[in-house]
């Protein structure tokens, strides 16, 4: 996204590159909205993307974004949107995505997130935690969906663990269990 576009404190929206986008930097959280049509046709998509900043703000910091996968959320200068892909998403998670294309699990699943966001009343997939209770939606139901889509979260990041296991941060337990371990040593 062109430098300029991106700035503190504007409600702005226009369209770049075939994308519409619509960004908010008016309050917390930073966000762009994308919103963009696939080459196959179909329903046009909806993303929300976080922002983030570093530096000097207010017109002369860096800006960034956050990878939309909830797993991945890497701060990352480009977003990626490779044929037959159908999200917005860091390199990385995209060339994994190649890598694996015979099982195509991460498509499968973050389209399964997805469809359930959808259904509990949002358009724009966070792919990060499901919405809350639409009000006349029966409890169980809700429950149901909500399993389904941690269900859904958990393949993702079992999948993409296992393939960039050295990229990814080390899971906060693990990292609790080092410095205990540390601390066990030093007493
Ligand atoms: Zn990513």
């Amino acid at each position: 996204m062109r430098e300029g576009i991106l700035r503190q404190g504007v409600r702005h929206e226009g369209i770049f590159q075939g994308v519409g986008y619509e960004v908010d930097t008016t309050g917390e959280p930073l966000i762009v909205r994308l919103l963009y049509l696939l080459p196959e046709g179909g329903e046009p998509m909806e993303c929300q993307v976080g922002l983030q900043t570093t530096g000097v703000s207010w017109g002369g910091g860096r800006w960034w974004f956050t990878c939309p996968l909830a797993c991945c959320g890497r701060r990352v200068q480009k977003l990626y949107l490779p044929p037959e892909a159908q999200f917005f998403l860091c390199r990385h998670c995209h060339h994994l995505e190649y890598e694996s294309r015979r099982q195509d699990v991460p498509t499968r699943v973050l389209w399964k997130m997805a469809k359930i966001e959808a259904r509990l009343g949002t358009k724009k997939a966070s792919f990060a935690r499901p919405p809350p209770k639409p009000p006349r939606m029966w409890r169980s139901t809700y429950e149901k969906l909500v399993d389904q889509f941690y269900e859904a979260e958990m393949k993702a990041w079992a999948h993409f663990g296992l393939i960039a296991k050295e990229d990814l941060d080390p899971p906060q337990g693990h990292l609790r269990a080092h410095e205990g371990g540390r601390r066990a040593r030093r007493e």
